[in-house]
């Protein structure tokens, strides 16, 4: 039987297994699919306190879990895939071993959105991504194109255009989502194109089983055409990790854990941190903040039940 098992292993959740190790309860730490969540997927990052110079994504994540586990935190591979939190102790099933443990942080995070297409789902893994940051380098000299027009749009087909020969931005409307600055960084790019009012009908594959190109059409008025590329990088937002916790707690229309204000959800003893719930800021220190609380309500929860 665990103190606590914390789902994630993003800044959250590594935040989160700092403070609990530190406060000596030894977590447990299901990393999940994606280990070290998005930050891992990133490369520099400018805007968390303390690194004047930034700091890469996976580095800045990774020193987070070196610091949790010399408190003793514990890391496992692996995704939850079953759960019970109907009663206590509560039960999580990891890659089919299952654990007990008086209380669970849920900082499992977000995942890429994908388009839904067919061709795009057949190609994934060649020539379709939603990671820049692990696939850019295949695409060295070669037409890239990102669909989204919200920052992480932006940032992709900015990193992109340090291999592309050009990026071409697709984007379903003329009004854009980002923000002004990642905008504006991306307009002032030579390498980025721009493609508005624009959504995908299909990716096309070649004999070679690569992407070769896309039909586009127009939103404005329905004609479509063809265009050649040959890394499309798909950026239109996140679907939070909640599958394996409907119906047990309270989740909103889109799968967004409901806060039940601090860290705490519907069911008592079960702790949110991060984009799980948080649709609105979803930023590595705000993640870092919402594990720290997240840790703060679980080791008064353990405290007041005498553990
Ligand atoms: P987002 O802001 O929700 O933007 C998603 C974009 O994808 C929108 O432009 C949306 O179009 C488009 N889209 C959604 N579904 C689509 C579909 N089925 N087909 C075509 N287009 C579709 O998501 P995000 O860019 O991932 O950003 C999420 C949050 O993280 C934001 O708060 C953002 O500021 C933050 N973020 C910040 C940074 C940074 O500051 N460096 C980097 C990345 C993310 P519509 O606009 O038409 O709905």
């Amino acid at each position: 039987m665990r103190d606590i098992i914390i789902v994630g292993s993003g800044c959250a959740g590594n935040t989160a297994a700092i403070y609990t190790a530190r406060a000596n309860f030894q977590p447990f730490v299901a990393a999940g699919h994606e280990p070290g969540g998005q930050l891992s997927l990133t490369t520099l990052v400018e805007n968390f306190p303390g690194f004047p110079e930034g700091i890469n994504g996976p580095e800045l994540v990774e020193n987070i879990k070196k610091q949790a586990e010399k408190f003793g935190a514990e890391y496992r591979h692996g995704s939850v895939i079953e759960a019970d939190l109907s009663r206590r102790p509560f039960r999580l099933n990891v890659e089919g071993e299952w654990l007990e443990s008086r209380c669970v942080i849920i900082a499992s995070g977000a995942s890429a959105r994908w388009l839904g297409l067919a061709s795009e789902q057949k190609l994934i893994g060649h020539g379709v991504s939603s990671c820049a940051t692990c696939d850019g380098f295949f695409y060295r000299g070669k037409k890239i194109m990102v669909i989204g027009g919200g920052d992480s749009a932006m940032e992709e087909a900015i990193f992109l255009t340090r291999f592309g020969s050009e990026v071409s931005v697709v984007h379903r409307r003329d009004e854009f989502r980002a923000s002004k600055i990642m905008l504006e960084r991306a307009h002032n790019n030579p390498k980025i194109k721009w493609i508005t009012n624009a959504a995908v009908e299909e990716v096309l594959g070649g004999e070679d089983g690569l992407v070769k190109g896309v039909r586009l059409r127009s939103t404005k008025d329905g004609h479509t055409w063809e265009q050649e590329v040959e890394g499309f990088f798909v950026a239109i937002g996140h679907i939070p990790n909640t599958a394996v916790f409907k119906g047990q707690i309270e989740l909103d229309d889109e799968g967004y854990i409901v806060s039940k204000g601090g860290a705490r959800t519907s069911v008592q003893g079960v702790f949110h941190a991060g984009d799980v719930q948080d649709r609105v800021y979803r930023q590595a220190i705000t993640a870092a903040g919402a594990g720290c609380m997240a840790a703060m309500e679980a080791e008064r929860f353990l405290e007041a039940e005498g553990h």
